[in-house]
């Protein structure tokens, strides 16, 4: 990979050892080496560069051969890349979060870069977001507007300094700067922006602040009056806002904070690490209302450090600037223009942003990571697949949290998060990162896969671009390429697949979401092995935000709901009108559409309990019944009821609704989930042991759900199968692109 600082390493390691040769990138992300020296110390070498190679750098695989010659090279020297791409499939490095050797710096009076908000090295840093094309010299990025100083070339030319070779290198003399306006692009007389934006957001203004890949639009965690309005601005009821902690001690304040969290909070990725909030949760409850957890990132670069110096804030709110389905803001006119009527301040800076990247959002389910959304920090760093596909290929995604994958033999470029792709300006962002992604691995594509949806945004972008370059499309059922990117992800061979989320469009075109399919490499089809029990979805796309029509589309099989309907009716946007109309369409229930989805059941649950009564956002009742569940216990103690190859869902509802007033809404809630999970894990072993596969997996966006995920592994395990879930890429549909390109990459057909 480059720009992770490899090649200096690589000298002074040879330096140190006293071996003589070079070091070159061979621009296809791997470097040659060549050693002239005695055997024992190129072992010595060999060691070291394994040991105590830097941070970022993997070595995926060492190829040797001996040479023959005798002092052929007087010293070790640094070789320029070549310019030319001979190869394809090169790797840019993701972006990476301040090192520790940058942080002292920063903080260090008597450092020429002290106080200077972009300071980096080669070890730290913006990298994808700078990087306008390859090979990762400064010419190539948005660096380039800004020239080196004297002193910062005297660095940068001195192959033993930190910053030999940095593409980032910078100081307040030569680098980009920052500055704060009023929300109308005034600029505000300060010697200190950033500090003073710091300063501005702890007494209540909203700030947009620009950081590597974006704006971010920053709040007070603590005062309801500005985050009230910026709720209501951004037309965001209740979806979780994400902070940003001063630092780990200040986070320990209000969540806990295991091992592994840790670990990953302070990565060089820096994601957003969901945390479970503590008892002395003390932040405002518009944070992330109704949920016990909450997303939490440390400060990533220099600027973010500074934005707490003079105040005692913990953690500020740090969302996406983004307008509702549009990508995120990454311009400063396009912020102007864009963001504000909703904040009081901009803090900008001068440097263009290459690529638009939002944050990374990852789960801890005990020792593994769960991502929720894998983006800055992890992108476009392939996942490393251990077979070579047959061909390259592109996969568009689905709709919802989207993003798309280059399939270029055994790596897979995930893109960053491109979001929800229902409009124009979303639909071009992610056409864009795929041509740049194209570009920069210097590859060309022959398939093109897209959803088996016929309407999807992605699906015409596929279509279009398959008959304008001549790509073969390949269209692949949403489920099965949930399963075959698990597949892909453990290398297994073959795989019995759990496939659960809110809706996936089905080979029969009904709507999909809780399923059991296995597939295999080879195949471009699978095996539907099992599903949960299709149930009615009242008025389409109102049941999806109502939850309350599900429960009573459910519950109307077995019993009268007329007058629960009607004693809920509250909870229904047009209140009694809306509950008779219902009720009307109850007593004939011909042509209304159903779906076996497992996000509905959770959602007719969470309405049942009086959990959650709209959705206005995606996975809002699950998350929240997941919330509740977590201090229950089974009390309803149900076996799973299995006919055919259908998981019955109707009576798991009545049960639930018959004992609502006798057990807590905890103990029904982790009832169900344990219901669910133990019902779909047997549906799987029984299908897995008939086909002798040994492999079962959780995928779809109802996997980032921790509880239905413990309850399975638990079930599946117990019969003595291997229990497989992601760990690499977002079980949802952020890691549906990859599923995708690999069917079409390795299909036979
Ligand atoms: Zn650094
Ligand atoms: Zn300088």
């Amino acid at each position: 990979m480059q720009g992770v600082g490899f090649r200096p390493f690589v000298y002074r390691t040879a330096i140190k050892i006293g071996l003589s040769g070079y070091v070159r990138n061979l621009s296809d992300a791997g470097v040659e080496i060549l050693l002239e020296g005695a055997d024992d110390e190129i072992a010595i070498f060999l060691r070291d560069m394994q040991e105590l190679k830097p941070l970022q750098a993997q070595i995926h695989e060492v190829t040797k051969t001996l040479l023959t010659g005798k002092n052929q090279y007087s010293q070790f020297s640094i070789i320029k890349s070549s310019e030319e791409m001979k190869h394809s499939g090169s790797v840019v490095p993701p972006d990476t979060a301040i090192c520790n050797d940058c942080l002292h710096e920063l903080r260090d009076p008597n450092d020429p870069r002290f106080d200077y908000f972009f300071i980096t090295c080669v070890n730290c840093g913006p990298r994808f977001t700078i990087i306008e094309r390859l090979p990762y010299d400064r010419k190539n990025t948005t660096m380039s507007e800004f020239p080196l100083c004297g002193f910062c070339r005297k660095e940068y030319i001195d192959p033993l300094n930190r910053r030999f070779h940095a593409q980032t290198v910078a100081c307040p003399s030569c680098g980009p700067t920052a500055y704060l306006t009023t929300r109308d692009g005034e600029a505000v007389d300060t010697t200190d922006p950033v500090r003073e934006a710091g300063r501005l957001l702890s007494e209540g203004s909203i700030v947009a602040v620009r950081g590597y890949g974006g704006f971010h639009i920053a709040v007070s965690a603590l005062k309801e009056r500005p985050l009230g309005f910026l709720r209501k601005s951004k037309r965001r009821k209740a979806k979780p806002f994400a902070l940003m902690a001063r630092s780990l001690e200040a986070i320990e304040t209000f969540a806990e904070v295991h091992p592994k969290e840790k670990e990953l909070l302070t990565s060089a990725a820096r994601p957003i690490v969901l945390l479970n909030k503590n008892s002395n949760y003390n932040l405002s409850d518009q944070v992330a209302p109704d949920l016990y957890n909450v997303g939490v990132m440390l400060p990533y670069s220099g600027l973010h450090y500074m934005l707490f110096d003079r105040v005692g804030d913990a953690a500020f709110v740090m969302t996406s600037a983004n307008p509702p389905n549009q990508p995120i803001v990454k311009d400063n006119e396009e912020a102007l223009h864009i963001l504000g009527g909703t904040v009081d301040y901009f803090l900008f800076h001068n440097r263009q942003i290459a690529q638009r990247c939002d944050d990374t959002v990852i789960r801890v389910h005990g020792e593994r990571n769960a991502f929720v959304r894998r983006s800055r920090g992890y992108a476009p760093a392939p996942i490393m697949l251990k077979r070579k596909a047959k061909q390259c290929v592109v996969g568009f995604g689905g709709e919802l949290n989207n993003t798309s994958c280059l399939l270029y033999e055994d790596k897979a470029f995930l893109s960053q998060h491109v979001g929800d792709v229902e409009n124009i300006e979303t639909r071009s962002f992610l056409k864009h990162t795929t041509e740049h992604l194209l570009r920069l691995t210097n590859t060309k594509a022959d398939k093109v896969a897209c959803d088996l949806h016929p309407k999807f945004t992605t699906t015409n972008l596929a279509r279009e671009l398959s008959e304008r370059n001549d790509w073969q499309l390949v269209q692949v059922q949403h489920h099965h390429a949930h399963v075959a990117a698990l597949m892909a992800e453990h290398d297994v061979d073959e795989i019995v697949g759990i496939a659960c989320d809110g809706y996936g469009y089905g080979t029969d075109g009904s709507a999909w979401g809780g399923e059991v399919l296995s597939c295999t490499w080879d195949s471009n089809s699978f095996n539907r092995l099992g599903h949960l029990e299709p149930q009615p979805l009242l008025g389409g796309d109102a049941a999806t935000n109502y939850p309350l029509r599900v429960a009573a589309g459910i519950l109307n099989k077995k019993l009268d709901v007329t007058e629960w309907v009607i004693q809920n009716s509250r909870n229904l946007p047009h209140g009694k009108t809306e509950a008779e109309l219902i009720v009307r369409q109850l007593k004939k229930p011909q042509g209304i559409p159903e779906t076996t989805s497992l996000g509905r059941v959770l959602d007719a649950v969470a309405a049942t309990i009086g959990v959650c009564h709209e959705r206005t956002y995606e996975g809002e009742a699950a998350m929240k019944l997941e919330s509740v569940a977590v201090n229950g216990k089974d009390a309803l103690g149900l076996s799973p009821f299995i006919y055919g190859s259908v998981l019955d869902t109707t009576e798991l509802l009545m049960s639930v609704y018959e004992n609502k007033d006798r057990f807590s809404k905890a103990d029904l809630a982790y009832s169900v989930h344990a219901y669910l999970a133990k019902g779909l894990a047997a549906l799987a072993v029984d299908e897995a042991v008939n086909y002798g596969v040994g492999n079962v997996g959780f995928t779809g966006g109802s996997a980032v759900n921790s509880l239905l995920s413990r309850f399975m592994r638990d079930a599946v395990e117990a019969s003595g199968l291997r229990f497989l879930v992601h760990e690499s890429i977002p079980s949802g549909d952020g890691g549906l692109s990859l599923g995708q390109a690999v069917v079409g990459g390795f299909s036979d057909d």
